[in-house]
């Protein structure tokens, strides 16, 4: 007799599973994300050759590689650079849609950062706006600590 399996054709499912995992997010990461859960302020670092301001902060200058080790606080206003709105809904998706996100170039920093936009109607964001961020009210040490940013 035949061994059975010779016949059987082999399926495969792809699938995904749930890890729990921790992530470190660094030295500067850290100092970071205290200066928003403790202080509601904004830290970024300098780089001590071209002077460019970095929030959220790096350890070294994306333009010239140098140690950038001097703190400075910029403030929570800045200018909404660029947007777009997300009209579906994912698990990944820190809120329900629709969700507007937006670069945000804080006052007193050279570059921008990602987050929501909120307290605005779609048809009346526009690029240049000035935006201030709100800040959630139970604050963990994540990015979340900002709960969005919103027309100043
Ligand atoms: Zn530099």
């Amino acid at each position: 007799m035949a061994d059975w399996k010779e016949s059987v054709e082999n399926i495969v499912y792809s699938g995904r599973i749930k890890v729990p995992y921790k992530w470190y997010v660094g030295e500067v990461g850290s100092r970071f994300l205290t200066g928003l859960r403790d202080n509601k302020e904004f830290w970024g670092t300098k780089c001590p050759k071209c002077s460019k301001v970095y929030v959220p902060p790096v350890k070294n200058c994306g333009e010239c590689f140098a140690l950038t080790n001097e703190w400075v606080k910029v403030k929570d206003t800045g200018t909404l650079e660029s947007f777009t709105v997300v009209d579906y809904s994912h698990a990944m998706q820190p809120v329900k849609a629709p969700i507007i996100y937006g670069l945000v170039k804080l006052d007193g920093a050279s570059g921008s950062i990602l987050h929501m936009i909120g307290n605005v109607k779609r048809e009346d964001l526009k690029v240049g706006m000035k935006v201030k961020a709100v800040f959630a009210d139970k604050r963990e040490g994540t990015i979340l600590d900002i709960k969005h940013f919103a027309p100043a």
